[in-house]
């Protein structure tokens, strides 16, 4: 039979745990005063085409610094923007700048061929009632095609709201928007819901392309997901492409789209821009 806590009795906290507890609600603190201010800043990761021998997008990613506390990673300030309810800040603060960048990159290279930035969207903001609204007024404002903005779902997203997930999709993708599914092969997929969303473009996590190069049975099973997501009109991207031996890789494997270290880290808007034309001017000779 189990023991009853007696009333009264101290919650015993480690003193890692109170460091923890206390680096949370500081970090809490910091959140909250960014989403008012506009505190965050956007970094952009251009994505290589292997055909193209260009970057033909980027991915927008979210960074944040205190004086105090220094650079703050995202896994550790997005879950606890989701806690605290400044999501939804978080988001309309990226689409602005990921708007900017693809109106200001299509303005100074109007024969570009890059195609747009996608954005980090949060399993618990699918439950806002005009988040299509919102999001396409944002684009609108910066009079930019819809088809050049790109938002990223995880798995996770999907399972815990599939209904409004869907909705959102399909009203989107009516207007132009195209959408990426992020981090596949850590969820727990339900295959059937996932096939049947209008996906551009399956990113299949950094965890796949390590076990994968560890194992070269591995090959055929990768170009069969590659090929298989091709036949379904979902181009397959590798993430976290670190060396030229997963490059080479993904080459034998037919896998075209890849974003990792080995082709560009995170930039700020500026570099990125001038790393993405670079590359333009590559190929065009
Ligand atoms: P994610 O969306 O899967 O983003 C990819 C992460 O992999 C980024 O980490 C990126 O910097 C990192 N990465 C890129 N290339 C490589 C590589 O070659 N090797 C390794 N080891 N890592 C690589 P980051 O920027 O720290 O972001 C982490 C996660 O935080 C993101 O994962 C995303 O889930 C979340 N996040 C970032 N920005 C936002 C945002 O604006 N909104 C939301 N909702 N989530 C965001
Ligand atoms: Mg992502
Ligand atoms: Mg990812
Ligand atoms: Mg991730």
């Amino acid at each position: 039979e189990s023991k009853k806590l007696e009333p009264n009795t101290p919650c015993v906290c480690t003193p890692g745990m109170m460091k923890a507890i206390h680096r949370r609600s500081a970090i809490a603190d910091v959140v909250r005063r960014a989403a008012e201010q506009d505190g965050f800043t956007m970094n952009l990761q251009p994505v290589w085409s292997e055909s193209a021998q260009r970057f033909v997008a980027a991915e927008a990613l979210c960074r944040l610094t205190d004086d105090e506390l220094g650079p703050i990673p995202p896994d550790e300030f997005i879950p606890i923007a989701e806690q605290i309810g400044v999501i939804s800040d978080v988001t309309r603060f990226m689409l602005d700048r990921a708007c900017a960048f693809v109106r200001s990159y299509r303005g100074a290279h109007p024969s570009s061929t890059f195609r747009g930035v996608s954005v980090n969207f949060s399993a618990v903001q699918f439950i806002q009632d005009d988040l299509a609204e919102s999001v396409l007024a944002v684009v609108e404002r910066h009079g930019i095609p819809a088809s050049c903005l790109r938002v990223e779902v995880t798995e996770s997203a999907i399972i815990a709201n599939p209904d409004a997930v869907r909705a959102f999709m399909e009203r989107m993708h009516a207007q132009g928007v195209r959408f990426y599914l992020d981090d596949f092969g850590t969820g727990y997929s339900n295959l059937s819901t996932l096939l049947e969303l209008p996906f551009d473009v399956v990113k299949l996590d950094k965890s796949i392309l390590r076990s994968a190069t560890e194992n070269e049975h591995l090959v055929e099973f990768f170009g069969l997901l590659a090929s298989g997501f091709g036949a379904l009109g979902t181009q397959a991207l590798s993430e976290g492409v670190e060396t030229p031996e997963q490059r080479a890789f993904l080459n034998l494997c037919g896998c075209d789209l890849m974003q990792g270290y080995l082709f560009s880290r995170p930039l700020p808007p500026d570099e990125a821009a001038a790393v993405i034309a670079a590359s333009e001017e590559c190929a065009e000779g």
